[in-house]
């Protein structure tokens, strides 16, 4: 349930002047975009999903940062930071400051004029604030997953810049079919896997595998979003003096791992219990830690 919703007039990247004015605060269960928006007729935007915890939004920055990388990927108009996180500020300053919240960024070509592949009439944005769900038994019951082939070999995202595999873009149908498959097959989430027999994301998260003392990830370039969470959660271990890396990692590897982890904003780290019904090893203490770093 929306509990706030900011629209937001796009100025141009390094506009500076008069910001507050070109945020409005609406009615979120009124109707507010056009039935022609390109993010409603074909996904033809891009969005962010940030964690709010007792008041305090995390990992605000490389959001934003990813939402403009988003953004540069797609071809859409710059977006300008200092707009987009005030209006952050403004919807925290909304939010109750106890428990969990997610602010939502969206961005859409606009409402396209004029017949299929006529111009758009320039970008349509907006930010909701809604109640997270409650996420409590994931993380600390921990989740079993499947691997689901994503239908690319691992040289995709390079040779096929067009399938926009490290943008977060509005598209997310097949990762919603993906959560589908997982739950069709009695698990709680999905691992896609490349053709050639490679480790990529979850449909909504990045996995974290433990190997000994060593924490690694796929290799982001490798067509997968580089996540907010995993680079929060990998700066926590190299704190705490666990070596992390990015690696090709084979689909192999997951079942000869020392414990998994599904990360990402809203959820934060849950652990994984089963892998495509074989049994891994939970680390609950390591995951209550991480899982208070990252709320904290
Ligand atoms: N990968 C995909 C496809 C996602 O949708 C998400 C988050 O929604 C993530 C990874 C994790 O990113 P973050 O930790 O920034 O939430």
């Amino acid at each position: 349930m929306t509990r706030f919703a900011f629209l937001i007039s796009p100025v141009p990247a390094d506009a500076t002047r008069d910001i507050d004015s070109t945020i409005t605060q609406i009615d979120p269960d009124a109707p507010a975009l056009s039935v022609g928006d390109l993010s409603a007729n074909r996904g033809d935007g891009v969005f962010e999903s940030i964690g709010v915890f007792d008041g305090r939004a995390k990992q605000g920055a490389p959001h934003l940062e990813r939402l403009a990388k988003s953004a540069r990927l797609l071809e859409l108009p710059e977006p300008n930071i200092a707009q987009w996180s005030r209006a952050v500020d403004r919807a925290v300053a909304a939010i109750p400051d106890q428990g969990e919240w997610t602010i939502k960024l969206l961005l859409s070509r606009g409402v396209q004029i004029g017949g299929p592949g006529a111009p758009a009439s320039g970008p349509t944005a907006w930010i909701t604030a809604s109640p997270a769900a409650d996420f409590t038994a994931a993380r600390e019951k921990g989740i079993r997953v499947v691997t689901l082939d994503r239908g690319y070999d691992s040289g995709a995202a390079q040779r096929a810049p067009w399938l926009l595999m490290g943008a977060k873009t509005l598209s997310y149908a097949v990762n919603m079919a993906a959560a589908r498959e997982a739950h069709r097959r009695g698990a709680d989430e999905a691992i896609f896997t490349t053709t050639d027999g490679y480790l990529l994301e979850a449909p909504t998260a990045n996995v974290i595998l433990r190997r000994g003392d060593h924490f690694i990830t796929p290799e982001p370039t490798a067509g997968i979003l580089h996540g907010t969470t995993q680079l929060a959660a990998f700066d926590w271990l190299e704190e705490n003096g666990h070596p992390t890396g990015y690696e090709h990692i084979p689909v192999a590897a997951l079942a000869a791992a020392d414990a998994a982890w599904f990360v990402s904003s809203i959820r934060l780290a849950a652990p994984v219990t089963h892998i495509d019904g074989r049994e891994v090893p939970v680390d609950h203490d390591l995951t209550r830690a991480l899982n208070a770093h990252l709320r904290g």
